[in-house]
């Protein structure tokens, strides 16, 4: 038959911290501190595995549960030399909840219980102390009426206020003895009033209904909640601790205190906590009394004080991590109640493990498992103020909740259009744009504000890419929210915000609030380089960006970015004064109007590669052709139709007029029924050659100009979106000839590669073949992700929702990887490849290269490198280490 109960006391534990799973996480650790012969009151955990079988068994304690209670709480009262129930000598328990990882205040607590009518008598007699023993017992009745009769809280709130004002009492410790026993009748009388029955009087049965309410409370909606948000699985259960009480209410020379081993938002290395003379524990968490910093312990009490600092150098040594403790003093004797990891900012958990390490407590793998890399962001981006932002979510201002797409916080004036953002932003003004959802045309509206939200997109949508490049703040899909553009508003609920209002957003969690918040700027500190050079000694996968501008190959660098993965070319097109001429390029007539536009355009190519090269000296950089269908750079059909018509209505500018109308016959004649799956990538480079033989002339020509004056480089030539064996032949073949005539014209010698980007499913099937001509291949997994599944990347906020609601997706598959299909076409298409070029270099490019269990599967398939925006290459490196050991540990098995 399975143990049920584990008992701790007397210096000996039968638990340890290694059962946390069956013991939770403070079940576990006070068994540990016993052990350690740490001062801990003595008492027993019901295991995790009980309240399993509570909830299995329809809320009936599994067999032989009860009688394990009860012979231990024979052992507590022969530890503690009380009795249950006693009415002369009573012994008073907690009980507290504690799953195996903490949920703050989720589940619920008993203290006090054992207390009847004849043994608060006892305990007043014993203690020479009546105020104290009543105050026990009306702080009980109050906690198991609310806790295990469900009653709420505040109808005995207010009796208790009442009788403050009866006696004229400000706070609760000057409420005098009889008043306390006049209101605990007064709080019986609720009771029965509200459930039609007596307060329990027998221990037995107070603590049997605790045990129960308290197996309950990992059900609580509370509870439920908080999982959900921490992916916290619903089936491990809470275990229950049965300990029991010391007093911090016993007078001046008593207290309770909850402290850290050190600072947990700058991550210092002093002793940081509160301390509340003459009170319980529940009275330091209601905030009711303001504590004393924990150094106001030293002056009371200088003997407690140093057993306590002794104490908690010994828990983090022996935990070899930070620790938040709780403790009691009663009557000068210090009792420890728990301790446990303590939670800390991003900064501090980087100080802390650096710290730890240079004081040999810690090894350097140890540090870099320390801290989880999404939370990197913290670090690098400016965030909102967290008390300020509590402040305004508390006042009910939060407005929508959507997709985070871009990192870091923005606060601004709410713009409806591109043109307008940058007209503000000019001015002065930081503005946010709000759009249904963004194009090309949008990029310098974008560029110019703060952040950018949209009510339509997913995380690939072209907003989120764009921005996410540039460490901008993004949230997309906000799907709650409507956008008017005519009026110049939009309603989230019942609130409409005009423009003009201020707003602001958290692009790491997708809210958006009504409100101005502070924000704070991000330092990297000394210890986060240390840091993240320890990661770049620890892992084998290289960390390159995906980037589009010199700025960015720079940021890229600065960063710890080993090279480009990526450079959209197409991105280049998009600045205002080279949208002519790709437009003239897009409406040439034929061939050779085409290529005279192109003449035009190369020169700013040209100076683009010259730039990034520069800045990349000395590491690879990726450049892929043209791929988006083409009329995405020309003019918005609905807006030309509408100046069209204005004209015409006035009977102006005819010559406007027929402009208009050619270029309309132009979109007419681009526009697609799919565009994504439609004339894009290689497509276009094959049915217009001119326009990839200018790309790879700039890109050659570049290289030839930055070679001559000492720089470094070895540009990776990309063909996206190949989908058969002769799209990459026909692609190789013109490449090359372009490429190598440009070395012969210039007599400059440079080594370059022609590769591609395998983001059609069929690709990654004839890897093999695909890599006769391809010499090196990189997983676009944005497409890759939505040919696999057939979502559109810019529709998935459509359903998304629904489906991570019904859980019948993990997560968005365009942000974590989805090994099970779309991995399994990149471990095919690795195999393969590498099967006709072995040392085939292999990258990822897709928005997955800068999320941490992506990059874990990336380097679990053996590729060379990820490729990320230049703002998540730190988070990249991390992840990439942590990857590295976690494969170390596993060989080590
Ligand atoms: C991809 O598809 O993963 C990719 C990187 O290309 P893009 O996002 O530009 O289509
Ligand atoms: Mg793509």
């Amino acid at each position: 038959m399975a143990t049920y109960v584990y008992f701790f006391g007397g210096g000996k534990a039968e638990g340890s911290s290694r059962m946390r799973e069956l013991l939770g996480g403070k079940g576990c650790d006070l068994a540990e501190m016993t052990n350690l012969g740490i001062p801990v009151p003595p008492g027993f955990t019901i295991t995790t595995e009980a309240c399993i079988e509570y909830f299995k068994g329809e809320k009936r304690h599994p067999h032989g549960l009860w009688d394990e209670v009860v012979s231990n709480l024979r052992r507590l009262e022969s530890a503690i030399k009380l009795s249950f129930g006693d009415p002369a000598n009573p012994l008073l328990v907690s009980v507290r909840s504690g799953a195996r990882v903490s949920m703050p205040g989720m589940m619920d607590t008993v203290l006090n219980l054992g207390l009847n009518d004849k043994s608060v008598v006892g305990l007043a007699r014993r203690t020479k102390n009546d105020r104290f023993a009543w105050d026990c017992y009306r702080r009980f009745v109050m906690m198991f009426g609310n806790v295990v009769l469900g009653l709420e809280r505040p109808a005995f709130e207010r009796l208790l206020d009442e009788t403050k004002a009866r006696v004229g009492a400000r706070t609760d410790p000057e409420v005098p003895a009889e008043a306390l026993m006049e209101l605990v009748g007064r709080y019986k009388t609720l009771v029965m009033e509200k459930t039609g029955e007596a307060f329990p009087q027998d221990p037995l049965e107070q603590l049997r209904l605790t045990i129960d309410a308290v197996f309950n409370s990992w059900n609580n909606q509370r509870a439920l909640t908080y999982r959900k948000i921490h992916g916290i699985p619903h089936d491990w259960g809470t275990a229950v601790t049965v300990m029991a009480m010391v007093f911090g209410n016993l007078g001046e020379s008593s207290g309770t205190g909850v402290a850290f081993t050190r600072d947990p938002g700058t991550g210092e290395r002093h002793f940081f906590g509160e301390f509340l003379v003459n009170a319980q524990g529940e009275d330091v968490v209601a905030g009711v009394r303001t504590p004393e910093p924990i150094t106001a312990l030293r002056a009371r009490a200088p003997k407690v004080y140093e057993e306590l600092v002794a104490i908690k150098d010994r828990l983090e040594r022996h935990y070899r991590d930070m620790q938040d403790i709780e403790f009691t003093v009663q009557e000068g004797t210090l009792y420890l109640l728990q301790t446990r990891s303590g939670k800390r900012t991003a900064k501090a958990a980087v100080r802390i493990a650096v710290e730890m390490l240079r004081e040999g407590l810690i090894d350097k793998e140890m540090a870099l498992l320390r801290l989880d890399p999404r939370r990197l962001h913290e670090l690098l981006h400016p965030v909102l103020e967290p008390t300020d932002k509590a402040r305004a979510i508390g006042k009910g201002h939060l407005l929508v909740k959507g997709l985070p797409a871009g990192p870091g916080a923005a606060v601004g004036r709410v713009v409806f259009s591109a043109d307008r953002a940058v007209e503000w932003a000019k001015g002065g003004q930081k503005v946010i744009l709000v759009r249904p959802e963004t194009s090309p045309e949008d990029v310098a509206g974008m560029w110019a504000s703060q952040g950018i939200l949209t009510s339509r997109g997913g995380l690939t949508s072209h907003a989120a890419l764009v921005v996410r490049g540039w460490g901008k703040c993004c949230i997309v899909g906000a799907g709650d929210l409507f956008v008017d553009e005519e009026r110049r508003a939009f309603q989230a609920g019942r609130t409409i915000v005009r423009e003009g209002d201020i707003i602001s957003m958290d692009g790491n969690t997708g809210e958006v609030l009504f409100d101005t918040i502070k924000l704070m700027p991000p330092p990297i500190s000394d210890e986060l380089r240390v840091f993240l050079k320890w990661a770049d000694e620890t892992r084998t996968l290289g960390v390159r960006a995906n980037a589009d501008t010199p700025e960015d190959a720079r940021k890229a660098r600065e960063n710890g970015g080993e090279g480009i993965g990526l450079v959209r070319t197409e991105h280049m097109f998009f600045q205002a004064e080279r949208i002519p001429l790709v437009r003239e390029m897009i409406m040439a007539a034929d061939t050779k109007a085409r290529q005279v536009a192109l003449e035009k355009l190369l020169p700013f190519q040209r100076e683009d590669f010259i730039g990034i090269f520069r800045a990349m000296d000395g590491l690879p950089v990726t450049v892929r052709l043209l791929d988006p269908p083409l009329h995405e750079f020309l003019p918005r059909y609905t807006d030309l139709l509408e100046e069209h018509t204005r004209l015409d209505a006035l009977g102006i500018n005819q010559a406007r007029a027929r402009e208009l109308e050619e270029v309309m016959a132009k979109v007419r004649s681009l526009q697609e029924a799919n565009p994504m799956l439609g004339h894009r990538g290689c497509r276009l480079g094959i049915t217009f050659p001119e326009i990839y033989e200018m790309q790879v002339r700039a890109i050659m020509e570049a290289a030839c100009a930055v070679t001559r004056e000492g720089v470094k480089v070895e540009p990776e030539i990309m063909v996206p979106l190949t989908g058969t064996v002769g799209e990459m032949k026909l692609t190789h073949e013109m490449t090359r000839s372009v490429a190598d005539a440009v070395l012969g014209d210039t007599g400059v010698k440079v080594n370059y590669l022609i590769g591609t980007m395998i983001e059609v499913p069929r690709a990654a099937l004839v890897a093999d073949r695909i890599a006769e001509d391809a010499e090196f291949f990189s997983f676009g997994t944005n497409d890759l992700t939505q040919m696999t599944f057939g979502y559109s990347r810019d529709d998935i906020g459509k359903f998304l929702p629904f489906y991570l609601d019904r859980g019948l997706l993990p997560a968005d598959p365009f942000s974590v990887l989805d090994e099970e299909g779309v991995g399994e076409l990149i471990r095919i298409g690795i195999e393969r490849g590498r099967k006709t070029r072995p040392a085939l270099k292999v990258g990822i490019c897709g928005e997955h290269g800068g999320e941490p269990s992506s990059v874990e599967f990336c380097h679990r398939v053996g590729m060379t490198y990820v490729s990320c925006s230049p703002f998540m290459i730190p988070v990249a490196r991390l992840a990439a280490a942590q990857a590295a050991l976690g494969s170390k540990a596993e060989g080590n098995k």
